[in-house]
């Protein structure tokens, strides 16, 4: 296998649709920038090249990997070589961006009993301390997935070992307050300047692990860690102080990219969610989520069913199914911005075979 065969760069050009910017539209005052989106690293640790192709990794569930190389195989989640090579990448291509955000996901696929809570935590402190290594001078703003607490889903809604031991990693990152309501229920907001523009950018990161649908802790809850409440509040006071929000999270609002009718959250979460992101649609500039592991966006209408906001909804694409797709293993993407608009997006590729 030619593992690291070709680096396929996207050029998808989007201009945000509750805010369309024209040629030549583009106030003095409205800096623009850059910022990465990368997500769903899902780093395999067990990964390791054998004859038996049965034990390759942990994630193929005993399956027989297609073709492993240094870099991964389709049917296994990220060797750490082939996270590595993404960040080293990200480094080495210089490009000045303001921040970067992570929208989760680091531990594997695999059955419960091969992790635990010290195994995940482990994990996302492995993945947090390459980043800041490889860019020790990058902002990041992170959130967390299903997949980042033991078992998998079952994210909790008043403090945990994980949210503890997580705001502890993310500490050079985040201000004192936003770790204080992360640390309670894995949510933070907290405000990016950047120089010039007229609207502070503030970034909501939300646990909507909290409202994915096999998390059995919430399910009869109506505000789970009263995030949604915290939430209204966050917005209110943004639109008071003529701020703009990009919200973060894991599990998407909507339906699956690759279904036409499953939310990934419970359905009365989901309709909760979306009514908030309606109302405060002038505040909201864009939303970015990880975990379909797909490239795609969606549109939030309003109830009258005309376009309300773009929604990029963005993830590696590994695993791969049906193997046999022999495109991409990683995807990340480069976000240009100007003030809070999303001008364009610049989606990176690794093929792991051709
Ligand atoms: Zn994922
Ligand atoms: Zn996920």
């Amino acid at each position: 296998m030619s593992s690291l065969s070709v680096w396929l760069i996207l050029l998808a050009p989007l201009a945000t649709l509750a805010h369309p910017v024209k040629p030549g539209d583009y106030s003095k005052q409205e800096a623009s920038g850059q910022f990465w989106h990368i997500s769903d690293l899902h780093l395999d640790f067990s990964y390791h090249l054998t004859d038996d192709h049965t034990k390759v990794c942990l994630s193929s569930k005993g399956a027989n990997a297609s073709s492993p190389g240094i870099f991964g195989d389709f049917m296994c989640d990220s060797p750490y070589g082939l996270i590595l090579s993404a960040i080293q990448y990200i480094n080495a291509s210089e490009q000045k961006v303001d921040f970067m955000i992570w929208t989760g996901d680091s531990p594997p696929h695999v059955p419960v009993k091969e992790l635990s809570t010290k195994l995940v935590i482990d994990v996302i402190g492995n993945m947090t301390s390459t980043i800041r290594s490889l860019l020790p001078d990058m902002l990041v703003f992170p959130a967390l997935g299903n997949h980042d607490y033991w078992p998998q889903d079952q994210l909790p809604v008043s403090g945990s070992e994980v949210y503890t031991a997580v705001a502890e990693f993310w500490k050079p990152w985040l201000c004192e307050e936003a770790l204080s309501t992360f640390r309670k229920g894995g949510y933070y907001s907290q405000i990016f300047k950047s120089n010039g523009t007229s609207h502070p950018l503030r970034i909501i990161s939300l646990n909507t692990n909290l409202y994915y649908s096999p998390n059995k802790v919430t399910f009869n809850m109506t505000d789970p860690a009263d995030q949604f409440q915290w939430l209204e509040e966050t917005l209110k006071l943004s639109r008071q102080n003529n701020e703009k929000a990009y919200v973060i999270a894991h599990v998407p609002i909507g339906y699956l990219p690759f279904t036409s009718f499953t939310a990934a959250m419970e359905y009365k979460f989901n309709e909760k969610l979306v009514k908030i992101f309606r109302t405060y649609n002038d505040v909201i500039a864009g939303q970015f989520y990880g975990h379909t592991h797909r490239d795609s966006f969606m549109v939030v209408l309003d109830e009258k069913d005309s376009i309300k906001e773009l929604n990029p909804d963005i993830s590696p694409s590994l695993p791969l199914w049906p193997p046999d797709i022999s495109i991409g293993a990683l995807l990340f993407s480069s976000i240009s911005t100007l003030g809070s608009n999303i001008i364009s997006l610049s989606d990176l590729h690794l093929l792991l075979q051709l």
